[in-house]
């Protein structure tokens, strides 16, 4: 079965960023007819807060891509003890001592000699009596995990196609602190060998991070899972990271975006299919294809979402939105002020208009006795709006603009709106031939 996970660190809000990354990921399962998972990576608990693993519970159900199943790595510390120890009895892990400060400056020499920054496992080459002599001083060691340099990595990226590493190009990396904490990357390979991921859709900002993985994997005596790496999401004029706070789950929530249109958008922004306001999911589900994906980062414009958004917001139906409308409008309000709104909460600025009160502008003295006429010759029958304007149309000499517009400013306060036609039966009967009085006063 198509296993997919998205692994958020509880450590802030979701974003466009990562909301792209669950998508695909939620999109990939669906298409399969697998399972998505929700994976907390909250082992660093100084980070983690748990009002965010509340806030992406919440934003994931808001954008329907609800897990199949969630999992928090700080509930599996067993797990990861149990690999650590296998591993170390198998020389895979060794212990380092160098501080943060020790290893920048070595990170600098090599730079400074123009090579590239590779720990020179310093560490491994300490024999017992020197490691006992770090520990017997305090020193207690952080972690590493030791690449094997005769292994070449290598794998199909379901991206960015055939993907090679020389791991002799590669740090060692630190997998678990001197307090005994968990970096991110054993912890995230257990636990995709224990969940039987089969698929691992991420950033290319983790691709070295992969190509480590693989040798853990290896190491674990598991199949690696099939890899796939996304070019980054940037911001119109460049990187993102900046403006995320204002592309937060939440505030794209408090400017009453759809979350069809973030799925619409984030669905194919960077692939070659077309970006289009597509309301139903399962459309965007069987043609999502991870070879339609591009390597060029993919742009993300906030002009965009809006387009969409309103593209999309003209399409929803009554049972969509009832919800969210104002007090008392019904199915005939909502359909009336739908194309002219732009997002579902302006549906309050119309109606306002049909339940007043309204302001209206000064009329002239001619305008006046026209709209005395008017408030004369309203009827109600099936269409107001019709039969007033055409009885309108014949008693007076006015037509086109003359005709409307005057008619419109006394009804609703307004030089443009919805159609008159929906919008009369609306206003009703009395309230439209009080403010066709009042403006004729
Ligand atoms: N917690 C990691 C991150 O947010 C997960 C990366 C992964 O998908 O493996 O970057």
């Amino acid at each position: 079965m198509t296993t997919t996970r998205f692994a958020p660190s509880p450590t802030g809000r979701l974003h466009v960023g990562n909301i792209r990354t669950a998508l695909h990921n939620w999109m990939l399962a669906k298409k399969a007819g697998g399972q998505f998972i929700l994976r907390i990576d909250d082992t660093d608990a100084a980070r983690s807060r748990e009002e965010y693993v509340e806030a992406i519970r919440e934003d994931l159900a808001w954008l329907g891509l609800e897990p199949d199943r969630e999992e928090r790595q700080s509930r599996r510390l067993d797990a990861y003890e149990a690999a650590f120890e296998k591993l170390r009895g198998e020389n895979r892990i060794y212990p380092a001592y160098e501080t943060a400060q020790e290893l920048e400056i070595k990170r600098k020499i090599q730079l400074g000699r123009g090579k590239p920054p590779i720990y020179d496992r310093a560490a491994l080459a300490l024999s017992e009596e020197e490691r006992a002599a770090k520990e017997a001083d305090g020193i207690a060691p952080h972690w590493r995990f030791k690449l094997d340099h005769d292994e070449a990595i290598e794998w199909e990226d379901g991206v960015r196609g055939r993907a090679k590493f020389d791991p002799t190009q590669l740090s060692d990396p630190v997998i678990r602190r001197a307090d005994g904490s968990w970096l991110y990357m054993l912890p995230s390979t257990v636990d995709d060998i224990n969940m039987g991921v089969t698929q691992v859709l991420r950033g290319e900002d983790h691709v070295s991070n992969t190509a480590v993985q693989i040798q853990m994997f290896t190491a674990l005596q598991a199949t690696p899972p099939a890899f796939a790496h996304e070019a980054l999401l940037v911001g119109k004029e460049g990187k993102l990271s900046k403006r995320l706070g204002s592309l937060g789950c939440d505030a794209l929530r408090a400017r009453a975006i759809e979350p069809e249109a973030i799925v619409a958008l984030l669905a194919r922004l960077g692939t070659s299919q077309p970006v289009e306001p597509i309301a139903d999911r399962r459309a965007l589900v069987e043609g999502f294809d991870l070879s339609h994906f591009g390597r060029a980062p993919a742009r993300f414009d906030e002009e965009e979402l809006e387009r969409i958004n309103t593209a999309i917001v003209h399409q929803l139906d009554y049972a969509q939105v009832r919800g969210r409308l104002p007090a008392g409008m019904d199915e005939a309000g909502w359909h009336a002020v739908r194309p002219n709104v732009a997002t579902v909460a302006e549906a309050d600025v119309w109606w306002q208009l049909v339940t007043g009160p309204i302001a209206q502008p000064e009329f002239g003295d001619e305008d006046k006795a026209y709209l005395g006429e008017a408030a004369k010759a309203l009827e109600w029958g099936e269409d107001p709006w019709g039969a007033l304007t055409a009885k309108l149309k014949t008693q007076t000499e006015r037509k086109g603009r003359a005709l409307f517009l005057p008619l419109r400013q006394a009804l609703t306060g307004m030089d443009h709106g919805p159609d008159m036609g929906e919008l009369l039966p609306l206003i009703g009967k009395e309230r439209a031939r009080e403010r066709l009085e009042r403006a004729a006063a």
